[in-house]
């Protein structure tokens, strides 16, 4: 290939950008019938307090017809430009808290929340419509945002929140540690619950520094009157650590994966949902 120089060389490379171009581009076309279609579901990941399941996070999911699973890393981006979140948002929403009517009657539903979904006006008076039509009380709902929604701190924001916070929604700060971590937001903002990322929670076996970070805002979370959530627990021992520094929910394939509805249904429906004492084997097995 090396000795495949100039022309040869330069039209491969056009060719598989090219292809990268139109595969976008296929997605992005299909992106704007997929919800017409009946191509998006929801899968759940349980979320667990020291001893027990507390609810579930929504996580919606893509099944394309020729290209397969899509993951939201991807196609929420695009949907984000193309103006099309706030739609495909609002049918997580309806849904979720739909699906959340068929679990205990103390289990919460976690909804992620993207910029542009948060930003569009009428958001707070969409979602009370929402929680009204499906009759969901409005402490069963948590609404995740990542600092990247806030980063324009408008009075906007402020109100928005506090309106949320008003109704007796629940607001949680996702992903926390990985973008701007500005402590102002943890002053200004009415806050629930503090997600540390999985970036933190993946080495704490074995990091010192993840350990005294996530000691630290642990503290200051439950200082700021805050639960504190960690994500990606994966191994037994993540588990144990962040139980011993006072981590008030965890999160994480070692609890559970995401599943889909059925099989949400059929583990809340059938055996105890009390776990066992440290998690040795996840909660709900694959
Ligand atoms: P997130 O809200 O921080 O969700 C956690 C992500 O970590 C999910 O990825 C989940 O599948 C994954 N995860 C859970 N446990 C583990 C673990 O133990 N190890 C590892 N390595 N990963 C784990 P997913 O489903 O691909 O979603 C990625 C992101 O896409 C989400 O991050 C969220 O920001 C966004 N997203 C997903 N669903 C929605 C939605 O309905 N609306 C909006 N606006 N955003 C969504
Ligand atoms: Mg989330
Ligand atoms: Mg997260
Ligand atoms: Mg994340």
């Amino acid at each position: 290939a090396a000795k495949k120089e100039g022309r040869g060389r330069a039209s491969a490379f056009d060719a598989s950008m090219l292809q990268i171009i139109e595969q976008r581009e296929l997605l992005r076309r299909s992106l704007r019938i997929a919800l017409e279609r009946d191509q998006f579901s929801i899968e759940y990941q349980p979320i667990a307090e020291s001893d027990r399941l507390i609810g579930f996070e929504a996580l919606l999911r893509w099944q394309h017809p020729l290209l397969g699973q899509i993951p939201p890393a991807v196609f929420i981006p695009m949907a984000e430009t193309d103006g099309l979140m706030s739609e495909i948002g609002r049918w997580v929403l309806e849904n979720a808290c739909r699906e959340a009517l068929n679990w205990p009657s103390d289990y919460i539903v976690a909804v992620n929340l993207s910029p542009a979904e948060f930003l569009v006006s009428g958001l707070t008076d969409r979602i009370s419509q929402v929680l009204d039509s499906v009759g969901l009380a409005s402490d069963r709902l948590e609404l995740e945002i990542t600092e990247s929604v806030l980063l324009e701190r408008t009075v906007n924001n402020l109100d928005t929140l506090n309106t949320l916070s008003v109704l007796g929604i629940r607001i949680a700060l996702d992903d926390f540690g990985t973008q701007y971590s500005s402590l102002s937001y943890l002053k200004n903002f009415p806050f629930d619950t503090l997600k540390i990322d999985k970036y933190f929670v993946s080495d704490l076996e074995t990091n010192t520094k993840s350990q005294a970070i996530v000691r630290s805002v642990i503290t200051l979370a439950h200082d700021l009157g805050m639960e504190v959530a960690a994500e990606g627990v994966e191994t037994a021992e993540q588990a144990d650590w962040l139980r011993g520094l006072g981590c008030d929910r965890l999160q994480g394939h070692a609890i559970g994966k995401p599943l889909p509805t059925q099989a949400i249904r059929e583990f809340v429906a059938g055996s105890g949902f009390m776990l066992k004492t440290v998690t040795r084997r996840p909660i709900i097995p694959d």
